[in-house]
């Protein structure tokens, strides 16, 4: 079940995705966000940083949040093709994802690089959407667990709390693939992140979302986002089709 006290949180990562027709969607679901499914769970949908503005502009009278996808270290400079931190607010966003897998294989981001994009994210007032997840060589190593670990205490920023970070659990493995680990699987994951992050952060780690990611569909949904621990589901391909984002988060509409 979701963690008593914690509201579900369903975002959607458009990724390198998304022209200007296809904010159509977005009015689809912020009409649904703002036609009963607001007080089921939240919502955020994350598009190419093209199109925050205008998402923002479209979104602003419903309680669908826009966020980035990636965020550079630094404020400003010299730093062709990044974005900071502080133009993503200005452009709309509130939240913004860091260290999703493809940026760490794309652009060979580590750890420390993740945890210096979400300080910059949490220095602006962003919501920091902290990606982890082990590759399939680390799991059929049995290494899950020590690389979740491994990736909290590197990339989770120590003045992070559960109002302004995110954690989504992404296996490497189940993104864009239609592969899902196991149920016991993933309550095994989401259980152990929980306690890694209350040894590091102490008390506010209770209320902290943990999303899970990879393949998540309507047909899934229900399945993966009653297991224990797990707060939302962050969305890749099925955040691009308002039918199959909202069959997801209608897995959490209990009337
Ligand atoms: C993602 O990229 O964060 C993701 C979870 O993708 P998909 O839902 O397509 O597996």
């Amino acid at each position: 079940m979701t963690t008593p006290g914690i509201k579900p949180l369903v975002a959607g990562n458009w990724k390198m995705n998304g022209t200007i027709s296809g904010l159509e969607e977005l009015r689809t679901i912020g009409h649904a966000f703002t036609s009963g499914l607001e007080s089921a769970a939240d919502c955020l949908i994350c598009p190419p940083a093209t199109l925050i503005s205008r998402a923002a502009e479209i979104l602003a009278n419903t309680s669908v949040k826009v966020g980035g996808q990636d965020c550079h270290a630094k404020d400003h400079g010299a730093h062709t093709g990044d974005i900071s931190a502080s133009m993503l607010k200005e452009a709309g966003a509130t939240y913004v994802i860091v260290g999703h897998s493809e940026r760490r294989t794309d652009h060979n981001e580590d750890d420390s690089t993740v945890r210096s994009k979400a300080e910059a994210a949490l220095s602006m007032g962003l919501v920091a959407v902290i990606c982890i997840g082990e590759t399939l060589a680390e799991r059929e190593h049995g290494e899950t667990l020590d690389v979740l670990s491994r990736q909290i205490d590197g990339s989770v920023p120590a003045n992070s709390t559960s109002q302004t970070v995110v954690i989504a659990y992404e296996p490497v493995w189940a993104i864009g693939t239609g592969l899902t680990p196991t149920a016991g699987n993933v309550a095994e994951a989401h259980a152990h992140i929980r306690e890694r992050l209350q040894n590091k952060l102490f008390d506010t780690a209770k209320g902290m979302r943990i999303l899970y990611g990879g393949s998540v569909k309507p047909g899934n949904a229900k399945e993966l986002m009653f297991i224990g621990n797990v707060d939302g589901a962050l969305v890749g391909g099925a955040s691009l089709k308002a039918a199959d984002f909202l069959g997801i988060a209608e897995a959490y509409r209990l009337d």
